[in-house]
């Protein structure tokens, strides 16, 4: 028998308890530790509450927890409640897949002002994540700045420039439907530091913003290469680009139908945030590219904005015990292999890129190299050796079954167009399975 820990329970967690069940059948634990008490990580609290296609993935990620050999044991902290060094005498393997769920910085003066947010904050606080339920943001004002032109910037983009009706069938939580539909915001910056071609954006993603009630996208022609250009780019990336040239061939009449403008401010890098208490403006440095890379022309202006949100990437929390790049904003690791007994995988590995499906082969991949490593596996205690010590220390830990009660509660709370309605504070998910 060999013993798995695996501390995260999002994508790159589940995948990689799908390929140990695959490589060991009967013959291994696999336990899946998280701080929240419910499972599903990114799926649940980064996937945007109106992708509900997208989420449909964690059926499959329900079926491995079904199995026998596998258990979810949530709301413990590692790093806190039980050491890395604790669990690596408990395990044969541990594997994180902590993701990444901090914001980079981007290290400019004012960037600590008021309604400044970065895309974690931001995207927790809409999809119901504990950690930033009570941000409140702002949205009083009639213009916002979304800094980058990756995927992030586009669903922090699109959630803001929403009716309530676009929102049906989706899982937003209520504390954030009610804040965006007292919303002021009429103007939507993307500061984009390179150009059209550069973008990150996405063709399904980015398609969706032509389709918005209330919303139209806006761009300078002039900022885009000439079309001939555009058939050394990948297909994907072409189909980006041939959506962004329909936005700039929009007719007067087709831009003005609609209230809400969703403006692409090409070659703009971000130089401070202006504002006194509060943002007001983002002061913007015009760029051209140089063999790919944006460089200032040292011409400056300022765009409004009453609220930021930069979405500029992500990084991994580091933990106690577990060597980490600084730079790289992930554990240190060799094709997974951090040092004897450790192991990370997903974004914890790799950093904050690819989709969802990038995950499963990175799973399959580390479990191939735990292979080669644990052979039969060292006898280790697993789950018992980790209830012994959650009793002595009082550790209040959740199975699946008990996220299986929260799962019921939310659904029966539910929105009548909603599937489900989060619970968004440790407590009262708690308080869902039973706990006083
Ligand atoms: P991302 O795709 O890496 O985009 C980050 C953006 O930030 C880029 O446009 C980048 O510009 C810009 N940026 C980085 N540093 C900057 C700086 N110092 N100043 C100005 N701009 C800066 O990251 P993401 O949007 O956070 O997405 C993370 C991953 O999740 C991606 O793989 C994404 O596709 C995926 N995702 C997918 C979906 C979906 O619906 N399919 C939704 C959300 C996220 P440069 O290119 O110039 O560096």
């Amino acid at each position: 028998m060999r013993q798995i820990a695996i501390v995260g329970s999002g994508p790159a967690g589940y995948y990689t308890a799908e390929a140990a069940l695959k490589q060991w059948g009967d013959a291994v634990g696999i336990d899946i530790y998280d701080f929240l008490p419910v499972p599903y990580g990114l799926i649940r609290t980064g996937v945007a509450p109106d992708h509900q296609s997208i989420k449909g993935v964690s059926r499959r990620y329900e079926a491995t927890s079904l199995s026998d050999n596998v258990r979810f044991i949530g709301n413990v902290m590692v790093g806190r409640d039980v050491s890395v060094e604790e669990l690596r005498g408990l395990y044969d393997a541990v594997i994180f897949a902590t993701g990444a769920p901090n914001d980079r910085q981007l290290g400019l003066p004012g960037e600590d002002l008021g309604n400044v947010y970065g895309s974690a904050a931001f995207v927790g606080w809409y999809n119901g994540h504990p950690d930033y339920a009570n941000l409140d943001p702002d949205l009083s004002g009639k213009s916002a700045v979304v800094v980058g032109a990756g995927n992030v910037a586009l669903d922090v983009a699109r959630i803001m420039a929403k009716t309530r009706g676009e929102f049906a069938g989706s899982d937003i939580v209520n504390h954030a439907l009610d804040n965006l539909q007292g919303s002021g915001v009429e103007h939507i910056t993307f500061v984009i530091r390179r150009g059209p071609h550069e973008i990150a954006m996405t063709p399904k993603e980015l398609g969706e913003l032509g389709h918005l009630e209330r919303a139209v996208p806006l761009l300078d022609p002039q900022d885009l290469p000439p079309a001939e250009a555009d058939e050394a780019l990948d297909p994907g990336q072409r189909k980006s680009v041939t959506l962004l040239r329909g936005f700039g061939a929009l007719t007067a009449d087709e831009r003005a139908a609609k209230p809400v403008k969703v403006e692409f401010d090409f070659f703009a890098s971000p130089k401070a945030f202006l504002g006194n208490g509060k943002v007001e403006a983002v002061e913007v440095e015009r760029t051209k590219l140089e063999g790919g890379r944006a460089i200032g022309t040292g011409e400056t202006y300022s765009v409004p904005a009453d609220i930021v949100v930069v979405c500029i990437g992500y990084q991994t929390s580091p933990i106690e015990g577990v060597p980490f790049d600084e730079k790289g904003g992930i554990f240190q690791n060799v094709e997974g292999r951090i040092s004897d007994g450790l192991y990370c995988v997903g974004w914890a590995r790799r950093g904050p890129s690819g989709t969802i499906g990038t995950n499963r082969p990175d799973g399959f991949a580390i479990v191939e190299k735990v292979a080669e490593d644990i052979g039969d596996g060292a006898g280790k205690a697993g789950f018992e050796g980790f209830s012994a010590l959650a009793a002595e220390r009082g550790i209040d830990f959740v199975e699946f079954h008990h996220w299986q009660e929260i799962d019921k509660a939310e659904v029966a709370r539910a929105r009548s167009d909603a599937p489900r309605e989060k619970f968004v504070t440790m407590e009262d998910m708690l308080t869902a399975t039973g706990r006083g």
